[in-house]
């Protein structure tokens, strides 16, 4: 990958805000429940081994990440604290996961099968950690029967094990919206599942941001807390968070090139749009190959502190903006923060683009160097 160091272009991460968040979150909770950060796809694209230090300086006792080589980066940088890996990791990594001190989610018993027979195969015996993930209604991963999820119990619990039983989880799926059915629904399965558990494990968990935010009362004892701790709202514009959440991310650039454009010349490919009059126009150093969407056409950014429309189709690398009068190259361009008394949230470009805000946070292209300030 390479950076754009030489290019004004920056996704500053605000860690001091992380923290409060994290901070902000704990103090809700009962002492004895932990908070492990969600780190996964870069830190939502905040960058992870950043995010990971500041949450740990603000009370994170563990991390969540999605694949197996996150966790491995974890550690690299020296994170020593518990890793659970999310998604299903191919058990031939078994000897590495055991190794590097990892845990991961197991949904089926032929993955405890399987795994057995690659440790035993490989004179493994230091313990591998394992989360079992129970589907209660995400259908995404996990043991979705009493019976499944009890003869997997009873592997875990056998003398001769080459695993250590650390955790039983869930995931919800509606936990971000006011109708809570569904999310009754997952419980009451959550209830019926965990019923076949004698004894649980150390760790059992069902909270993304969301529950914890709005369901505290079944938090488990570890939450697993993504998009929140970065200051984004799970649940977009619907429920609003019982504290004020800080925003990490701003995005800005500097002007490239600014000129005075005629009335009826046009602007980018397929020139869609043509100058009613004489205007100023300003060239953005960035473009969807920095995660900035080429649908974003039409819509704004802030210059001088004032809104600017994107004019013209954004191109892979620049854009154009229709600027209020001309200003000097090297102006500040935000693309998501405040100038002045105007602001853009990852929010407003989410619902411009019809999505939400996770798909843009994680969007942002590794091009883009990340300052923290
Ligand atoms: N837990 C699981 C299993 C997840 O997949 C995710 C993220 O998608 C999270 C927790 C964190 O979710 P959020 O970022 O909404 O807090």
């Amino acid at each position: 990958v390479v950076i754009g160091e030489h290019r004004h272009t920056q996704v500053k991460v605000d860690l001091q805000a992380i923290k409060n968040n994290i901070k902000a979150e704990m103090d809700r909770k009962d002492p004895l429940t932990e908070l492990w950060a969600v780190v996964k796809a870069n830190g939502y694209g905040h960058g992870i081994i950043q995010v990971a230090q500041a949450a740990k300086q603000a009370g994170a006792t563990g991390f969540c990440v999605a694949i197996l080589d996150e966790a491995l980066a974890l550690r690299a940088a020296g994170i020593t604290e518990p890793i659970l890996v999310l998604g299903i990791t191919e058990p031939e990594y078994a000897p590495l996961i055991a190794e590097k001190d990892i845990s991961v989610a197991v949904g089926t018993q032929d993955w405890l099968d399987t795994a057995t027979t690659i440790l035993a195969a490989n004179d493994v015996t230091t313990p591998l950690h394992v989360h079992l993930a129970l589907d209660t209604g995400m259908g995404r991963i996990g043991f979705q029967t009493p019976t499944e999820l009890a003869a997997a119990v009873t592997t875990l619990n056998q003398t001769n094990t080459p695993f250590d039983f650390e955790g039983i989880f869930t995931h919800f799926a509606t936990a971000d919206q006011a109708d809570d059915t569904y999310f009754t629904h997952q419980l009451n399965n959550w209830k019926t599942l965990i019923a076949a558990v004698d004894e649980l494990p150390r760790y059992v968990h069902v909270s993304n941001s969301a529950t914890s935010l709005w369901h505290q009362a079944c938090n488990g004892n570890v939450v697993r807390f993504g998009v929140a701790l970065y200051g984004l709202n799970p649940s977009g514009q619907e429920l609003s968070a019982p504290y004020d959440l800080q925003p990490a991310l701003s995005l800005t650039a500097q002007l490239s090139f600014v000129k005075k454009l005629a009335k009826g010349k046009s602007i980018s490919y397929g020139a869609t749009y043509t100058a009613a009059e004489d205007e100023w126009i300003g060239t953005v150093p960035i473009g969807y190959a920095d995660g900035y969407e080429r649908r974003l056409q039409g819509f704004h950014v802030l210059v001088d502190g004032q809104v600017c429309e994107i004019v013209g189709r954004v191109c892979m690398d620049q854009m154009m903006v229709r600027l209020p009068h001309e200003v000097p190259v090297g102006t500040q361009v935000t693309l998501v923060g405040t100038d002045g008394d105007q602001t853009i949230t990852l929010q407003d470009i989410a619902d411009y683009c019809g999505t939400i805000h996770y798909e843009i946070a994680c969007g942002l292209a590794p091009r883009l160097p990340r300052v923290y300030v």
